[in-house]
């Protein structure tokens, strides 16, 4: 089954609005090296319009970091699902090891924040992914089974097919250690499966990114896994001639 690529730039907490709106001009002028692949960019919160505004038209998706389950509330610092798509986002990235680490964005939250941003209308992109001690004692299967069937345990069976997981192994977050092809490759064939015995035969059709250190360099060995639909990319996503090589790197 073909599955078309998406490559998904996270800026953490980086760029002001007007290095934000300099980055989304250069994607733009330069989006003809990512045929065939889909682009989004997660700016923080403060730059998502700034964003969302410059690429109006491109198809290219400005995704929120995190979002919170309800719809409003007493909830300092949060912002809702409906808030993000009001700011121009069309997708979120949920249970990040950043934000589970930081901020106890746990399996049961993300059972509530992923049918959550279903409903607002948002592409939610569940990431999982197994600590450096987790792999040492031979638990990665076992880790990633729960993340996947936690993390998506509120969503309807028939929107199943509407959700992005993203495997990033903690140990390669930003470390410059991305994992071998194999390791990755094996992994990403484990969520299928799981994805499989939820969702039956729509897990062929669902996307599973590969985060973890992906440069230009390295990334086009790791697209070409039959596991792996895209990348989700942090350092090398905060220029955007860097971002547009990896997405050329992940072109069918
Ligand atoms: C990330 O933040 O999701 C990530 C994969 O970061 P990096 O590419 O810097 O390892």
């Amino acid at each position: 089954m073909s599955r078309r690529p998406l490559v998904a730039g996270n800026w953490k907490m980086f760029k002001t609005r007007a290095e934000a709106r300099a980055f989304a001009e250069t994607l733009a002028e330069n989006l003809a090296q990512a045929d065939g692949v889909d682009l989004a960019i997660c700016p923080p919160f403060t730059s998502i319009d700034v964003v969302a505004t410059v690429l109006q038209g491109t198809g290219v998706g400005v995704f929120g970091q995190t979002g919170h389950e309800n719809e409003n509330g007493a909830h300092t610092g949060e912002v809702s699902m409906g808030m993000l798509v009001d700011a121009g986002a069309s997708g979120v990235l949920l249970g990040h090891s950043e934000r589970r680490a930081d901020c106890a964005e746990t399996d049961q939250a993300l059972a509530r924040k992923v049918p959550a941003a279903l409903v607002a209308g948002l592409t939610p992109v569940l990431c999982v992914g197994e600590s450096e001690f987790e792999r040492d004692s031979g638990s990665t299967k076992a880790i990633l089974d729960v993340q996947v069937r936690e993390g998506l345990s509120g969503v309807p069976k028939d929107r199943l097919g509407d959700v992005v997981v993203a495997y990033e192994p903690i140990w390669a977050i930003g470390t410059g250690k991305s994992a071998r092809p194999e390791i990755a490759q094996e992994a990403h064939a484990w969520i299928r499966e799981e994805l499989r015995s939820l969702a039956g035969d729509t897990a062929d059709s669902m996307r599973i990114l590969y985060g973890g250190s992906v440069k230009p360099e390295t990334a086009a060995e790791l697209m070409a896994l039959p596991d792996v639909d895209g990348a989700l990319v942090g350092g090398a996503a905060l220029d955007a001639l860097s971002l547009l090589a990896i997405a050329a790197a992940a072109r069918p």
